[in-house]
């Protein structure tokens, strides 16, 4: 049984798409027909997944987001800075959208404290460029549904993402959440700083 007809994200439903070694970066414009917004990210990405949750930015009719991340230090808005605005200043990531076309130019933590900060979220779709570093896995799959997905389908959603390689979590991947418990485990003092 093959789910191939189980659309998951445009970047990667015709097959996950490897990124290039010594790729150095690239720029990201928003979906306006004019004035786009550009951002400049001068590194390669990584932790390249898809996300399932409800905050991130998908493209019209997508049933996920694809996000990775990147060095704050790394992302500049060269184009258009005017046209963005904060999606909502209290999340924890602070997610810069273009007030014309609707996409998340870049992600950011100022929460000095937070097991992320110093990375940006960027979704690398925006970017004529190819060679990104490529999703990895899917997060926080089961949330599709609280953007009105119906639980039938998380079968078919599941048995897809396993066949393009992109193992399904209901959370962040192994690494990630293990990144998230250890930074709570030095501010506790369960571990040694
Ligand atoms: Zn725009
Ligand atoms: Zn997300």
């Amino acid at each position: 049984m093959t789910y191939e007809n189980v659309k998951i994200h445009p970047a990667v439903d015709g097959g996950v798409k490897k990124g290039s070694a010594g790729f150095g970066g690239g720029t990201l414009h928003c979906n306006c027909a004019s004035d786009r917004v550009e951002v400049k990210v001068s590194a390669q990405t990584a932790h390249n997944h898809v996300c399932g949750c409800t905050k991130c930015w998908k493209p019209d009719g997508s049933v996920f987001a694809q996000i990775a991340v990147v060095g704050r230090d790394a992302v500049s808005v060269t184009a258009n800075e005017g046209k963005l605005k904060i999606v909502n200043a209290a999340a924890p990531i602070q997610r810069h959208a273009c007030t014309g076309c609707g996409a998340h130019m870049y992600g950011r933590i100022e929460n000095k404290e937070h097991p992320f900060y110093g990375l940006d979220f960027v979704h690398t779709e925006l970017s004529d460029q190819s060679g990104w570093s490529e999703p990895q896995f899917a997060a926080f799959v089961s949330s599709v549904i609280e953007s009105g997905v119906d639980p039938s389908r998380m079968e078919g959603i599941r048995g897809r993402l396993r066949e393009l390689g992109l193992e399904p979590y209901d959370a962040l991947s192994p690494p990630l959440m293990d990144a998230i418990a250890t930074h709570a485990a030095k501010k506790s003092g369960a571990l040694p700083a």
